[in-house]
């Protein structure tokens, strides 16, 4: 097998890698560390083990996730084809049953002819073609390895990230626009940033710190060591230290007047703007680990956002993932040494599907170097994500409508209309790349 690609983690994103190599005619040696070292979190020696929710989330084709299955379906995606297969009754979201589901892609992957399935830790890099799978939780010497390959500083460990809302549901008739710049406060802000503002009474202040203070909070994996930095603490960790303190630290008013009633509010929520086109914005200094239900319950108390729509919630776990916008290519090669590519939660995408999804554009763009994902289909915007994020903090994110180009025109208001609408054009855009998947396929597969 001298011409094998390799993959390396047959998780989400290298089970789909090595199956879409390996559909295109490709060979593949597919490297799993388990069971012979295992990580804190994996319970079994299944290739694509679901480590925590058993849910693909929405099927539903107007949400983005539902149409990046669609998308995926329509490339012979293995993990969804799978997901579909072992589905349990969940509503709109697709979920699986989660034994039954990592087993089907197990024994897909060792019966393909082309694929090679080898348990055991790569430490260092094979040579030739090589598409790095390996997670969150990259195993140390890897992640070694790879902080060689992409210079240490581009290598992220991460605690805690802040939630992230879609502008369109935020009551812009009670936020204001405005920075604390010339204040001496901000001085990593760019020139042109500026800050939604959700201005707060005192009592409102006071009663969300109560709501934080009682909120039930994520379990820590035993894995997990919790040393926090004090740049970045939890926001449930500064109301905890007392009830002054968030209105001292990140909600500080100073340097902002509500034109509103024409004074300084007693406390401000600012929102950053999180993308180019202001679709997105993050909650400055709202790094949590709140259970995500409490998140929406009682972020929404929050004057501006009572309608709020999380794209991303706050998270906090110890994750490892490069930098891949200063690093990537928009088909996943690093730029410095094209036959190397990354895929999956290592990238900087959020969860189980997008991490299958970043798989498939890696195994197939290894088999059709000339493969471009159209900009309007979710995998495309999850491939722009990925390499042309140009805000100010890289971290990691799921499909939604917000990553994905806004339509042409007027303004949909409706949302799950525009959402509809915003599916067709991805599915329409992704219709060119399918047939070319599909013609090539028909030439080399197995
Ligand atoms: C604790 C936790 C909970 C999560 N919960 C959810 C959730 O509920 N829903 C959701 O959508 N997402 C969740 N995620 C996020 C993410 O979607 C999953 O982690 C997802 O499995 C990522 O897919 P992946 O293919 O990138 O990595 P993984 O699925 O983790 O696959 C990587 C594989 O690489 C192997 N590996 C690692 N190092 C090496 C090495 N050196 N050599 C060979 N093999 C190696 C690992 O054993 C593993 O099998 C969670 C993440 C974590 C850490």
């Amino acid at each position: 097998m001298s011409n094998s690609v390799h993959v390396i983690g047959a998780g989400l994103a290298g089970s789909e890698a090595a199956w879409q190599l390996a559909q295109c005619g490709r060979k593949v040696i597919l490297h799993e560390m388990r069971p012979v070292r295992n990580t804190p979190v994996h319970r079994s020696n299944f290739a694509a083990e679901i480590v925590c929710s058993n849910s693909f989330k929405s099927n539903h084709v107007s949400n983005a996730s539902g149409v990046l299955k669609e998308e995926m379906r329509r490339l012979d995606s293995l993990i969804v084809r799978c997901a579909d297969a072992t589905s349990v009754p969940a509503g709109e979201a697709l979920a699986v049953d989660r034994d039954l589901f990592s087993a089907m892609v197990t024994s897909e992957l060792e019966q393909h002819p082309n694929i090679d399935f080898r348990r055991g830790e790569v430490t260092e890099l094979p040579d030739g073609d090589v598409i790095i799978a390996s997670g969150p939780l990259t195993s140390d010497s890897l992640a070694e390895t790879i902080g060689k390959l992409t210079g240490r500083y581009d290598l992220y460990f991460y605690d805690a990230v802040a939630p992230v809302i879609e502008s369109s549901s935020i009551d812009m008739s009670k936020v204001f626009r405005a920075s604390r710049r010339g204040k001496g406060l901000e001085p990593d802000m760019s020139d042109d940033a500026a800050y939604l503002n959700c201005p707060l009474e005192k009592d409102e202040y006071l009663a969300l710190v109560d709501a934080i203070n009682a909120a039930e909070l994520a379990p820590i994996h035993d894995f997990e060591d919790i040393k926090f930095f004090e740049a970045c603490l939890p926001v449930e960790e500064l109301a905890r230290r007392g009830p002054k303190t968030l209105a001292f630290g990140p909600l500080k008013p100073i340097g902002l007047t509500d034109p509103h009633t024409g004074r300084r509010p007693y406390a401000v929520i600012q929102l950053r703007q999180e993308n180019k086109s202001g679709s997105l914005f993050n909650m400055v200094g709202f790094q949590t680990r709140m259970k995500w239900g409490e998140q929406s319950r009682i972020f929404r108390m929050i004057p501006g956002l009572e309608k709020a729509e999380f794209v991303r919630f706050g998270v906090m776990h110890r994750n490892t993932y490069i930098h891949s916008p200063t690093l990537l290519t928009r088909n996943l090669a690093l730029r410095t040494d094209p036959r190397i590519r990354f895929a999956g939660q290592i990238t900087g995408v959020e969860g189980y599907l997008e991490s299958a999804a970043t798989g498939l554009m890696a195994g197939l763009s290894a088999a059709i170097p000339t493969l471009e994902f159209h900009r309007h289909s979710v995998l495309g915007s999850l491939a722009s994500y990925v390499s042309e994020y140009d805000g100010p903090s890289y971290a990691p994110m799921n499909a939604s409508w917000g990553i994905v180009d806004p339509l042409d025109g007027e303004r949909i208001r409706d949302k799950k209309e525009r959402g509809r609408a915003l599916g067709q054009r991805a599915l329409d855009a992704h219709a060119v790349l399918v047939d070319e998947v599909t013609n090539y396929r028909q030439e080399h597969s197995v």
